[in-house]
C-alpha cells in the first residue's frame, strides 16, 4: 500500500499530482527550491522539504537531496511528474534501491526507451511501424553508409541514439554531404550526450505529431486510449494540443493502438507512456517513446474521463489495470493551449515577475491547471509554462469555440503572456481545418504575431 507520496517536481504537475493524492487519501510530501517556497501545491501538501536553492541542478535535479527528503518524511513513493529526473532511469534505480516505489516504469525500460537505438529495436520486434532507416547504430563504413543512404532515399536524418530536447539531429538532402554530417552529428552526440553512436532514418518532410497514450500495469494488461494531435509546435515545443487528432479514423486508432499495447505487454511497460509518431500520407512512424505522463494528457482525459495519475499511483500500488480496451470510450473533443510568461511579440521572451491581477476562465468544459494565484511571483529560474487550458466540447468546432471565449475571459497582469496569441490560433482558418503540419505555426507565426 502506499500511503505517502513525495512529488519530487514543481508548478502545474506537481499541483496536479497532489489532487489526485488528495482523491484517493494519500498523504503529500511537496519539496521546493528556496525561490519555491510559495508555489501552490508547496501551501496545501502535508509536509514540505526545502531541497535546495533555485538552481534546478541544485534542487529538483538534486538525486540525493529528493531521496534524502523521501526518507526524513517516511514516504513510500515518489511521483516525478514530467521533466526533471521523469525519464532518468539511474534515479528510478536510486529510489527503488532506498527502498521507495518509483511511479513508473521500471528502470531498465527507462534505460531501453532512453536509447533510441534500442527503442526502436524493440519497437520494429513488436510490430510498431518505424521510420525507414539503418536499423541500428552508423558505423564507420563509408560504403555501407552511402548504401543505406540510397536505399532509405535522400533526404535522410542522421540522430543521436542518446538524443532529446529536438537536440542531435542533422537533416542530409545530398551525398556530397553524407559523410561529414554523420562524423559532425556523432562529434556533437558525443559531448552533448556522452554516446557517440548515431543512426540514420528516412526525413518526413511534412508530417503531423500523433502520438498515443498508454497505460500498463507490469502484470500482462494494457490499453490504449487513443491518440493526440501534437502539431502546432515552435521550436518542437507543443504550444497546442487536441484529442482525438483530425481526420483520424477509427480503424486507424484502432490498429495503431493495438500495437503500442501489444509492445507494452511485450516489454512488460509499467505505468503511463506515450508512443510519439510522425504521421504522413495515412502512415504513422515511431520516433520515440516518453516513458512518464505528458504536459497534454489532460486532453485524453477529457476525453476518455479516466484520471491518468490516479491510474499511475493504482498501478504503483501494484493493483491490475480495471479498465479494459472496450470501456474505453472517446467522448467529444479537447483542446489544450500552453499558456506561458513570455512576449510572442518580442522574440517569445520570457517575462517572469509578479501576477497583480487574475481573472480565470470557467463554465461547461472549461479546464484550467495551474498553481499561479493573485500576488504569486512567477521565478525566472524554470520553464515560463503558468498553465494549461483545457477545453472539451462535444466536437471540435465547439471546442475551438469554447477555448476562444475562455480565452478571452482571463485576465492577467503583472507579466506579459501567450494569450493573445492563442486567441489568435483559435481564430486561424488552417487551425479550423485541422490536420496541418508540424512546420504549420512556425510558418503562420510570421503574421500571427
Ligand atoms: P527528441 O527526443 O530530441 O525530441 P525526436 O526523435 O522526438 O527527438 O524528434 C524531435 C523532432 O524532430 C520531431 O518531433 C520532428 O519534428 C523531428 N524529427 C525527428 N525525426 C524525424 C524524421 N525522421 N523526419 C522528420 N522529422 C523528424
Amino acid at each position: 500500500m502506499i500511503e505517502k507520496i513525495l512529488i519530487a517536481n514543481r508548478g502545474e504537475i506537481a499541483l496536479r499530482v497532489l489532487r489526485a493524492c488528495k482523491e484517493l487519501g494519500i498523504k503529500t510530501v511537496a519539496v521546493h527550491s528556496t525561490a519555491d517556497a510559495d508555489l501552490k501545491h508547496v501551501l496545501l501538501a502535508d509536509e514540505t522539504v526545502c531541497i535546495g536553492p533555485p538552481a534546478s541542478s541544485e534542487s529538483y535535479l538534486n538525486m540525493a537531496a529528493l531521496i534524502a527528503a523521501a526518507e526524513v518524511t517516511d514516504a513510500e513513493a515518489i511521483h516525478p511528474g514530467y521533466g526533471f529526473l521523469s525519464e532518468n532511469a539511474d534515479f528510478a534505480e536510486r529510489v527503488e534501491e532506498s527502498g521507495f516505489a518509483f511511479i513508473g516504469p521500471r528502470p531498465e525500460t527507462i534505460r531501453l526507451m532512453g536509447d533510441k537505438v534500442s527503442a526502436i529495436k524493440a519497437m520494429t520486434a513488436a510490430g510498431v511501424p518505424t521510420v525507414p532507416g539503418s536499423g541500428g547504430p552508423l558505423g564507420d563504413n563509408d560504403k555501407e553508409n552511402f548504401q543505406i543512404a540510397q536505399r532509405i532515399g535522400y533526404p535522410v536524418i542522421i540522430k543521436a541514439a542518446g538524443g532529446g530536447g529536438g537536440r542531435g539531429m542533422r537533416v542530409v538532402h545530398t551525398e556530397a554531404a553524407l559523410l561529414k554530417s554523420i562524423q559532425l552529428t556523432k562529434t556533437e552526440a558525443g559531448s552533448f550526450f556522452g554516446n557517440s553512436e548515431v543512426y540514420m532514418e528516412k526525413f518526413l518532410e511534412n508530417p503531423r505529431h500523433v502520438e498515443i497514450q498508454v497505460l500498463s500495469d507490469g502484470q500482462g494488461n494494457a490499453v490504449h486510449l487513443g491518440e493526440r494531435d501534437c502539431s502546432m509546435q515552435r521550436r518542437h515545443q507543443k504550444v497546442v494540443e487536441e484529442a482525438p487528432a483530425p481526420g483520424i479514423t477509427e480503424e486507424q486508432r484502432e490498429r495503431i493502438g493495438s500495437a503500442c499495447v501489444k509492445a507494452c505487454i511485450d516489454i512488460n511497460y509499467r505505468g503511463a507512456g506515450t508512443f510519439e509518431f510522425l504521421y504522413e500520407n495515412g502512415e504513422f512512424y515511431f520516433i520515440e517513446m516518453n516513458t512518464r505522463l505528458q504536459v497534454e494528457h489532460c486532453v485524453t482525459e477529457m476525453v476518455t474521463g479516466i484520471d491518468l495519475v490516479k491510474a499511475q499511483i493504482e498501478i504503483a500500488r501494484g493493483i491490475p489495470l480495471a479498465i479494459k480496451q472496450e470501456d474505453v470510450k472517446l467522448r467529444g473533443h479537447a483542446i489544450e493551449c500552453r499558456v506561458n510568461a513570455e512576449n510572442p511579440a518580442k522574440n517569445f521572451m520570457p517575462s517572469p515577475g509578479k501576477l497583480e491581477r487574475l481573472h480565470l476562465p470557467g463554465g461547461l468544459g472549461v479546464r484550467w491547471d495551474s498553481h499561479i494565484y493573485t500576488g504569486y511571483s512567477i521565478p525566472p529560474h524554470y520553464d515560463s509554462m503558468i498553465g494549461k487550458l483545457i477545453c472539451h466540447g462535444s466536437d471540435r468546432d465547439t471546442a475551438i469555440i469554447k477555448m476562444s471565449n475562455a480565452l478571452s475571459e482571463i485576465v492577467i497582469q503583472g507579466i506579459d503572456t501567450n494569450i493573445h496569441l492563442q486567441r489568435e490560433i483559435m481564430h486561424d482558418g488552417g487551425f479550423a481545418e485541422g490536420g496541418q503540419n508540424i512546420h504549420y505555426l512556425e510558418h503562420r507565426l510570421e503574421h500571427l504575431v
